[in-house]
């Protein structure tokens, strides 16, 4: 049985007056036209007919800032998403919008249409971030919604951005430890991409913007997955779909959460390696895992068998499934015992 489907529901640029420097909403929404609660039902219409046998579906509204839509139109569409909640056709109602956009009357509609789930796109708790990315409002509204959302008991989410104008790895360390302060059942971390038709595309042609290089990226976007996850936070995407943006844009990589992950294991194990490590010294090191682990061992198009071997070049590395567990180890043999699944690491949806 699949655990988890979601229904997703474009909304788009309309819901939100903003122009953030990194966001090409509005030009998706001027050359594909915007959505109508109509084609929203004939979606999840269609969606239905596909989902057999799934534990939990859920009707996503994703895109803009749902809840800067006038409160009639909201309500139309959250109508929909409630006549199949109560029909016991969907388990959940989700949707995401801006920190400005939560107040009480919001909040107190957003329950009485049985919304269960609420992600705030946060993207930096750094003020200059905010201020040099356009998102139009401090950092203290972002610490008020949370606490709103929560009070009301929704499930909060926390999506974050890394590498935004004037952002570095101390304030995204920082972003990241203040999400975990606020406690979110979810959390996203999306590397900016630079895409054309933005503004931040306009400054990084002027001179005033460095996309991230690759290995910033991983390292920062690596360092912040390691504070959220430790803390319980369920890390449901990271990075952009290839399906959400061109392939070609700046900063993008295909496989990013399999490159994050892959970096985690990494570090895990160079952790234990240099407890047993003296220059110059030759051992054989058995690096033990579970099956599901080995994609994330191996690392994206197995990179950390090179990194080990090429870094390590005097110890000899050998990797075993666990069911061989009782290996033996002889004079000059060291076990690294791994276990990094990607759902250890925060769930596959
Ligand atoms: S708040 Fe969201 S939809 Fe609005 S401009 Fe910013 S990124 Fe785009």
């Amino acid at each position: 049985m699949k655990k988890h489907a979601i229904i997703p529901i474009f909304i788009s640029h309309r819901g939100c007056p903003h122009d953030c420097v990194f966001c090409n909403q509005r030009k998706i929404t001027s050359r594909n036209g915007d959505i109508t609660p109509q084609m929203a039902e004939e979606t999840i219409n269609q969606w239905l007919t596909t989902l057999d046998n799934v534990e939990t579906v859920e009707i996503s509204f994703y895109g803009g800032s749902f809840t800067g839509l006038p409160l009639e139109e909201q309500n139309q569409f959250l109508k929909i998403a409630k006549k199949y909640k109560d029909l016991g056709k969907i388990n959940l109602i989700h949707l995401s919008t801006r920190p400005d956009y939560i107040n009480l009357k919001i909040l107190e509609n957003l329950k009485n249409y049985s919304v269960d789930v609420i992600e705030l796109g946060v993207q930096s708790f750094d003020e200059t971030v905010l201020e040099a990315s356009g998102r139009g409002h401090n950092a203290k509204v972002i610490y008020e919604a949370c606490r709103l959302v929560k009070a009301y008991g929704f499930t909060l989410g926390i999506q974050l951005m890394v590498g935004l104008p004037e952002d570095d790895l101390e304030k995204d360390i920082f972003s990241a430890k203040e999400t975990v302060k606020l406690n979110p059942e979810i959390a996203r971390l999306y590397p900016t991409v630079t895409i054309a038709d933005t503004e931040l595309y306009e400054m990084y042609l002027r001179g005033d913007y460095k996309p991230l290089e690759a290995e910033d990226a991983i390292l920062r976007t690596k360092e912040m997955y390691k504070i959220l996850h430790k803390a319980g936070i369920n890390i449901i995407r990271v990075g952009l779909k290839s399906s959400e943006i061109m392939s070609d844009e700046i900063g993008f990589h295909p496989a990013f959460r399999q490159l994050i992950e892959g970096r985690i294991a990494r570090d895990e194990i160079e952790d234990q390696i240099k407890k047993l490590y003296y220059p110059n010294h030759t051992f054989n090191v058995k690096i033990i895992a579970n099956e599901k682990s080995f994609g994330n061992i191996f690392g994206h198009k197995a990179e950390n068998r090179k990194y080990f071997s090429s870094k390590y070049a005097q110890l000899n590395f050998s990797y075993y499934k666990d069911f061989q567990l009782g290996l033996s180890l002889e004079d000059e043999e060291y076990l690294v015992q791994a276990d990094f699944a990607p759902e250890k690491l925060g769930g596959l949806k």
